[in-house]
């Protein structure tokens, strides 16, 4: 059969449905499905993404069997319809727009109204008796077109737009203010103008020909694939290119043609705090453009209760079947012609992290889904938006009580920020590369504006709503919004914003709560979320914490579908209490070498390492042992029984040691040694390349006294701590072992120390000995390191230096650009690469068992708390991964998730990976 490119939908049925996302895109097979379960859809046809690809490899131009399968489907339309494109009686409009498999709102462009001429202008006068609508639609379909087609745009970052300038210009000239008082012949004037304009700045004509417009608007919805923003929200959602666009051709319904017409974008449920109310917006009179591009600001969908009450009701009911048909919360867009109601898109809604939660939890409630799917519902990182900060409120209310309240507007993204003032997108990035916190304030924000609301901590517009670009794309992000506040006038040339009679200037700090949508002069700093009130401060009760208890609930479910442990990398009692309030079982990681910065102790540690001899060695040693111990003794009682893996120390000697001379001669004299000998010892511990120098196992070789003191440090804790009545099981840990014999050596000794620690404090303990795999050749040899190690944690991101060859601390000047190409998909210190670290990890994991079947096997490095690595070490049979305290809630969810998601098909059906803005974290040194 050969290809199909082009499929049908309305007019009584069609030829597509909602499981065709990856050929007819979101939008289009979402209008099939709707179309198909009887819903008012406006008939059309969509051409597949087959085609996008067809389009690029054809040098832009729509292949002639797609043509002819197009001019098909256009004879089926304007057949359903008695109307023709063109026809100088019936005249057929439509609109052309985008979609992608993945949701891209605004990213791609949009052309309305497509078919109108002066000809066919004067039919649908004739037609409707409405020249102001019909010179309305006109005006509005040339200045697209002549945007989008004929690239007649701004040039500036600080220019207005040149159609708006002609608007302008014209109301000037009239002596008006609102668009709305333009009349029929002034639009029919701007129509002329705008083509003028076009003819003049950009050497393109305005094609008079309906089915030249048509290919015109195809190639450039194509073309759209490819343009800047496109690509940056793709990078930023890992949405791959080779995906591409379908293109949806189809029958205008008009909300601008009088007081009975209107238009609406709506969710089933409320899609910034998930509460299950219909939520949305609509403009009577109006088209969808003015809603979502927030030139006018909407009314609250309760409204149309009252202006059109048959049309409520229909979409009431289509609320509830939506959400049964498809068990998500939905985001639908509607327009009603003259009363009557058609559906324009429909889509599963984009919704804060808050809202995600609480929308997964109701409907397991509700039983339209299971536990599971809901599980595989959260993102694992949209937690981190429930551990963001707030404000601190006593702080917001001195600013309030101080009368620096500016202005309320809509609470568009919950959470707090505080920031400085920028006016446009590239300031708010170039701010943020120097380190300021920013705020990006927008009359309104547009698809142009995406790398900056990224940059921004949060985004404030003075129009639009709760649906307007910049609270959409700001939820979607997780950022903080607060959108549509109408008293603030901002002056881009001035760099300038005023509201009340205050005038504040670009630089100036600004503080927005996206819960309440307060504006408020200067700075308020931030405090913890509700979660970590409960969790971690402990001020605030669980029972006055519903978004606690929702998160509760949700981290109860993955717990009981969760294979994977989650332990936690820390090295100090309190930050090992976090953890465990976060669901930590254990301690992955704790890096010894971070107890010795504490207090006291750098002194007796530099005194360690500058010895001349073992005695004074082991003198200095002696000294650090109580304080080691007291370390290990309080963190062992925080874990209560939880297994504890202590690594032996692991950096290289140098990182202790002063390198000014000032401080060089400080410790001089603390230890009653000559400058000159402190200056020589440190020099002579430099290395060319110190993190494949001296450090790891090779220190407790060459000074096995330091593995003996921690060795004795851990067990004689552990001895304490059992005497006290509390569980200890302490793993001890060496670092960076290539070749079983440095196990070997250190592993006697740690073992001579326990069974003489547990000798002379007469209790016996359970303890483990085992080793870090994080040096290839310990990969590859791991079956002989097995047959001493007891448990292996994988150190990936030394593995990951030494596997790629690639300086985990200097890397970032080539990675950047490497992951830009594509060369790594992601950063490796970030996300573990699976083609070549992970199967490293893969073949010691093997290994490994073959030899010792018990073996304990998990992950330390950065990794571990990356839900795709978790995923991988889920799959390779790890049995915990191990990560930093606040990232414990999120490994859990992911560790539920790559048990889910992985599992052998039952029942239970498998969700689409909804994809969510995930914050940057540093791979670290440490
Ligand atoms: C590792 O290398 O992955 C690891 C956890 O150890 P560190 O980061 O301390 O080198
Ligand atoms: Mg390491």
């Amino acid at each position: 059969m050969a290809n199909k490119y082009v499929y049908f939908f309305g007019a009584g049925g069609a030829e597509g449905n909602k499981d065709m996302k990856n050929l007819l895109g979101g939008k289009g097979a979402n209008l099939a499905e709707m179309a198909g379960i009887g819903l008012p859809v406006p008939p059309g046809f969509t051409i597949s993404t087959a085609v996008c690809d067809l389009f690029y490899k054809s040098r832009k131009r729509i292949p002639d069997e797609v043509k002819k399968e197009v001019a098909k489907n256009l004879a089926r339309l304007e057949k359903a319809l008695g109307q023709k494109l063109g026809d100088t009686t019936n005249p057929l409009l439509v609109s052309i727009r985008s979609g992608a498999r993945a949701s891209m709102p605004g990213m791609m462009d949009t052309i309305l109204n497509l078919g109108l001429t002066d000809k066919t202008a004067d039919a649908l006068v004739a037609k409707t008796g409405n020249p102001r609508f019909v010179y309305d639609s006109y005006r509005r379909f040339v200045q697209m077109y002549g945007d989008v087609v004929l690239g007649l745009k701004p040039v500036n970052k600080d220019d207005i737009d040149p159609f708006e300038e002609i608007i302008e210009a014209k109301k000037a000239e009239r002596g008006i203010h609102q668009d709305t008082d333009l009349t029929a012949d002034d639009l029919k004037d701007l129509v002329a103008r705008f083509k003028e304009a076009i003819k003049e700045k950009t050497g393109n004509r305005f094609p008079d020909d309906p089915m030249k417009q048509l290919w015109g608007a195809i190639g450039a919805v194509f073309s759209s694939w490819m343009n800047d923003r496109a690509i940056a929200y793709r990078k930023m959602y890992d949405i791959p290119e080779s995906w591409g666009t379908a293109v949806n051709v189809q029958t205008m319904v008009f909300g601008n043609m009088g007081q009975d017409s209107g238009t609406g974008v709506a969710f089933t449920r409320d899609a910034a705090t998930g509460a299950n109310i219909f939520y949305g917006e609509y403009l009577m009179n109006a088209q969808g453009e003015d809603v979502v591009a927030g030139i006018r600001t909407p009314l609250p969908i309760s409204e149309l209760k009252k202006d059109d009450p048959k049309s409520y009701a229909q979409l009431e009911k289509i609320r509830h079947a939506l959400e049964k048909h498809y068990t998500d919360m939905m985001d639908i867009e509607f327009t009603i012609q003259q009363g009557k109601l058609y559906m324009l898109q429909c889509r599963v809604g984009k919704r804060t992290a808050f809202a995600a939660i609480k929308i997964a939890v109701d409907m397991v409630g509700e039983k339209l889904i299971s536990e599971k799917e809901a599980l595989s519902r959260i993102e694992p990182d949209q937690l981190n938006q429930l551990l963001r900060p707030i404000f601190d409120l006593k702080e917001k209310e001195v600013a309030i009580k101080g009368g620096r309240l500016l202005v309320k507007g809509l609470n568009a993204g919950p959470g707090a920020a505080t920031g400085r003032i920028v006016f446009n997108s590239v300031d708010a990035e170039a701010w943020e590369a120097k380190g300021e916190k920013v705020v990006l304030t927008r009359i309104e924000t547009s698809p142009e504006d995406i790398k900056g609301m990224n940059a921004a901590e949060g985004i404030l517009t003075a129009r639009g709503g709760m649906t307007s670009h910049a609270a959409l794309v700001a939820r979607q992000m997780g950022k903080v919004c607060v959108a549509g506040c109408g008293e603030l006038v901002i002056d881009y040339g001035k760099r300038t914003m005023s509201v009340n009679g205050r005038v504040l200037k670009e630089g100036d700090w600004i503080s927005i709560d996206g819960t309440t949508g307060q504006v408020i002069e200067g700075k308020v700093n931030t405090k913890p979320s509700e979660v970590l009130q409960v969790l971690i401060e402990k001020t605030l009760a669980p029972a006055k914490a519903p978004v606690y208890q929702t998160f509760a609930k949700v981290m109860a479910w993955a717990d009981k579908y969760r294979t994977l442990k989650i332990r936690t990398n820390a090295d100090q009692p309190d930050q090992s209490a976090n953890a465990v309030a976060f669901g930590a079982e254990g301690i992955g990681l704790c890096r010894t070498e971070h107890m010795f910065f504490g207090e006291g102790k750098i002194g007796p540690m530099r005194e360690m390492i500058l010895a001349d001899t073992v005695e004074q060695r082991k003198a200095a040693l002696a000294k650090l042992l109580p304080l080691q111990r007291k370390d290990f003794a309080g963190i062992f009682e925080v874990m209560a029984g939880r297994p504890v893996t202590i690594r032996t120390i692991d950096p290289p000697l140098h990182e202790f040691l002063p390198h000014e001379e000032k401080e060089q001669r400080e410790v001089a004299a603390q230890m009653g040694l000559s400058f000159e000998k402190v200056k020589e010892r440190v020099d002579s511990l430099h290395e060319f390349n110190p993190m494949l120098g001296f450090r790891g196992c090779r220190l407790g070789i060459i000074y096995p006294e330091i593995t003996e003191m921690q060795a004795r440090a851990i067990f004689e804790a552990a001895a304490a701590t059992r005497k006290k009545g509390i569980n200890v099981e302490p793993e001890v840990m060496i670092p960076l072992v290539g070749n079983v014999k440095e196990l070997g050596l250190q592993e006697k000794i740690v073992r001579q120390v326990a069974e003489a620690v547990m000798k002379e404090q007469g209790i016996k303990f359970k303890y483990l000995v085992g080793t870090m795999i994080e040096i290839p050749r310990g990969a590859v040899t791991a079956d002989e390191i097995a047959t001493v190690a007891e448990f292996f944690s994988f150190g990936t991101n030394d593995l990951t230096q030494m596997t790629l060859g690639v300086s985990r601390d200097d890397a970032a000047r080539f990675l950047v650009p490497y992951v830009e190409k594509e060369i790594y998909a992601k950063d490796p210190f970030e996300v573990l690469d699976r083609g070549g670290v992970g199967q490293l990890v893969r073949m010691a994991v093997e290994k490994g068992r073959r030899t010792r079947p018990g073996i304990k096997l998990g992950i330390c490095g950065e990794h571990g708390g990356d839900p795709s690595s978790i995923e991988f070490c889920h799959l390779v049979g790890l049995n915990y991964v191990s990560c930093s305290p606040f990232r414990v809630p999120i490994a859990r969810l992911a560790a539920a998730r790559a048990a889910i998601l992985n599992a052998p098909k039952t029942a239970d059906k498998k969700p689409a990976k909804a994809k969510a803005a995930k914050p940057k974290k540093s791979a670290g040194k440490r």
